[in-house]
């Protein structure tokens, strides 16, 4: 069911747009973005790429001249046609490989989705990586629905004050300009389902938002019928409540199962992603009891068909409610689950902490397969969880690791894929997960990928002068604001790129801890630096906020010659410039924090080289050759640590990085550093795809839950069986 209240009547031989523009499969497809900007430029622009808008804004007599257009409609009937087949459920990987198992179906929850900047439904990278998951899912054709939220006021836009503090702006999202479709009954009504929260019910409505052949439910409490206060439950992720984010998570993980059960979805397979979501795994035990199934049998059900991947070894990313907070929420539940108090909060609670419930410790425990996110994380997962299995050696503890990867084609820069396109081939996309095909790289001329990268730098930099431009002509931004903003970058200087959350473990403070040092290299005469930094701070985060100020106010610091700029409100749009943009990706965690990141994922597949600590998904991936590793000997506390680090880091710029940039011959083109960039390709986009990913995830955690799933549904089937033949027995023994 459509929702084309406000979109006009589009000319019949062009009317598959409506439903285009609905589906974000046009996202990630070249060729459709192409085709919605080339009906109005001016329009596409500034309605910030969103497809929905631009069909309700543009002027009828365009569209109608678009009908007739002979080029036009030869692309679109090229993207229809490829859409076409991209919503068919074969031929695909999944399909080819596992067709004995398209009846199942994978259930995906996620607190966050980052599709795309139409739908602020993501703070950061946890968002991106479970919107990467959704696009990939579609294009391999794994059966997968997704359940999150819809939340009308997103996460924040960020704005900056002159003194460098952050300040948070919420926006109400238009919901008739996003590419969502409210989900109604036959009988026209929203549909509906009842969660009750402490001693009232809450009633949820869902939407769907299509991406590719993956649908996603998200849930929606805004409903007359609810208070006030709870029409406000789903308005923004990530409140800084206690209690409301607690309420949160029971609306998604029980109002989740509940509506999936209201629309006919029967899923096989149940993937939480973070503990936010864990609540399903409680709510799938509820039903089974309200089956007759005893509690024991009923978890062991629910556990067999469970995947849980954990996201943060940091406290703060693994939620835990105290129990007096737990009893206010569940004390009508457990009941329900024939567990008493005791019992229940047992099933979050860690004997080293016994007055929180931990989401995590949830997981762990209601899930047969679960994974930390790259081989580092899963070592470190191994570690902190052994609690969990205290009988269980370190090494054999069951938490696997699949390192996360990205989805290619979201993030590829067009320039770049072009010429992958014309040296690597016509199906390099369909390939790009096999590392053989990566080992033709160097078909590419060093002129040409250098040529292609200059065009993102440019492009990134005129990006980020509009925006500063904007701030002084048209919200009367101090000229130090403008500076700080980025007015003064130079196309012609090593460019390093620093943006992801401003947290404390991220330390983006790392590479300012030596202000003299880092002056002399910004302003050396002939071989300087610059640095662009971006990223929010959780609006709790003070102490994120205070490292947003620190590098603000050396941003705008005229002795810092105006080549350092912070960049306001980091999102996926801006990232789609500033990652293909920069000449170096930096990322300087403080070592087993960082689970896995991505963004440096998203400068390898553009050709951006990654300098970096030796954490996440960097410690498999670096190799010597493809880009900078600040090794770390683990012995320190944090403050030697940052001290020695920050002087690794110094060292690797002063000798390896701004050398080998410099070294160019006479046409400009810097072969030592090219090398390093095709390395950098070569040796990651294969491993670092959401394609690897999600191969790895169906046959290391998928197939042994779906095996699962069918041996208890086998196992269900004799026992209903013999039970039915002990009746028929009796029945007959009682006739005789
Ligand atoms: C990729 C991405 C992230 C994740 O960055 P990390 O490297 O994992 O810290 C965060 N925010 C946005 C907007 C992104 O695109």
């Amino acid at each position: 069911m459509m929702n084309n209240l406000s979109m006009q009547k589009l000319p019949k031989r062009i009317a598959g747009l409506h439903e285009l523009a609905y589906n974000l499969w046009w996202s990630w497809h070249y060729e459709a973005r192409e085709l919605f900007k080339s009906l109005d430029r001016p329009l596409w622009k500034m309605t910030s790429h969103n497809p929905v808008k631009l069909l309700q804004q543009i002027p009828p007599y365009r569209l109608v001249a678009a009908a007739e257009d002979a080029a036009f409609l030869k692309e679109y009937d090229a993207v229809m046609a490829s859409f076409r087949t991209g919503m068919l459920p074969a031929p695909t990987w999944f399909h080819s490989k596992y067709a004995h198992l398209d009846a199942s179906l994978v259930a995906y929850f996620s607190f966050e989705f980052a599709f795309h900047n139409s739908l602020p439904l993501y703070a950061g990278g946890l968002g991106v990586l479970a919107g990467d998951y959704c696009k990939e899912a579609s294009d391999l054709g794994i059966p997968m629905v997704a359940v999150g939220f819809m939340y009308p006021q997103g996460y924040f836009s960020q704005h900056i004050s002159d003194d460098g503090w952050q300040e948070e702006l919420y926006r109400q999202l238009n919901f008739n300009e996003s590419p969502i479709i409210p989900l109604l009954t036959i009988q026209k009504q929203p549909v509906k389902v009842n969660v009750e929260l402490d001693s009232r019910t809450v009633a949820l409505t869902v939407w769907l938002v299509n991406i590719g052949r993956v649908k996603v439910y998200l849930l929606d409490t805004n409903l007359e019928e609810n208070s006030p206060a709870d029409r406000q439950l789903t308005a923004r992720l990530y409140s800084g409540d206690r209690e409301l984010r607690l309420q949160q998570e029971i609306i998604l993980g029980v109002g989740g199962v509940r509506m999936l059960r209201a629309l006919g979805v029967a899923p096989s397979i149940w993937h939480a992603n973070e503990g936010h979501t864990t609540f399903m795994m409680l709510e799938r035990c509820r039903e089974l009891v309200a089956q007759g199934i005893d509690f024991p049998r009923a978890a062991e059900q629910v556990r067999n068909t469970s995947i849980f991947t954990t996201h943060t070894p940091v406290p703060a990313g693994n939620d835990a409610f105290h129990h007096s907070l737990m009893e206010k929420c569940f004390h009508n539940y457990w009941d329900k689950l024939t567990l008493n108090r005791e019992s229940f909060l047992k099933l979050g609670t860690q004997d080293s902490d016994n007055t929180s419930f931990n989401m995590t410790v949830l997981g762990l425990r209601m899930a047969q397969q679960r994974n930390g996110v790259s081989q580092l994380h899963g070592a470190v997962c191994r570690s902190m969880w052994q609690c969990i299995w205290p009988e269980v050696a370190e090494k054999d503890i069951p938490i696997a690791a699949v390192t996360n990867g990205i989805h290619v084609p979201s993030w590829i820069a067009p320039q770049i894929a072009r010429l992958y396109e014309k040296y690597l081939g016509d199906d390099w996309l369909a390939r790009h997960d096999d590392p053989a095909l990566w080992e033709n790289i160097d078909n590419i001329p060093d002129e040409e990928i250098w040529a292609a990268h200059l065009w993102l730098k440019n492009k990134l930099i005129s990006t980020v002068q509009a925006r500063a431009r904007g701030h002084w002509s048209e919200n009367g931004g101090s000229p130090s604001s403008v500076l700080a903003m980025g007015a003064l970058l130079d196309a012609e200087v090593l460019t390093i790129g620093f943006s992801r959350r401003f947290t404390d473990y991220k330390r983006a403070s790392l590479i300012l801890r030596d202000q003299n040092r880092l002056k002399r290299l910004v302003k050396d005469g002939l071989r300087p630096i610059q640095i662009v930094f971006a990223g929010k701070a959780h609006p709790n985060d003070h102490h994120g906020k205070q490292l947003i100020q620190e590098a603000y106010n050396i941003a705008r610091n005229p002795e810092f010659g105006g080549r350092i700029a912070f960049v306001e409100d980091y999102d996926m749009h801006l990232a789609r410039y500033l990652v293909p943009g920069v000449d170096v990706w930096l990322n300087t965690p403080r070592p087993t924090q960082e689970a896995s990141g991505t963004s440096g994922m998203k400068a390898a597949v553009n050709g951006v080289p990654h300098l970096s600590v030796l954490d996440g998904w960097w410690y498999e991936a670096y190799n010597g050759t493809n880009g900078w590793a600040i090794h770390n000997d683990g012995n320190m506390n944090a403050a030697e640590q940052d001290t020695a680090d920050a002087n690794e880091l110094y060292h690797i710029l002063e000798d390896k990085v701004i050398p080998l940039y410099y070294d160019h011959d006479r046409g400009g083109v810097p072969h030592g550093w090219i090398k390093m960039v095709k390395q950098t390709i070569r040796s990651n986009i294969a491993l670092f795809s959401a394609r690897r990913m999600l191969k790895e995830y169906t046959e290391q955690l998928y197939l042994p839950a779906a095996q699962a799933g069918a041996m208890i549904t086998q196992l269900q089937a004799q026992i209903d069986e013999s039970v039915r033949a002990q009746k028929q027995k009796s029945a007959t023994l009682l006739k005789s």
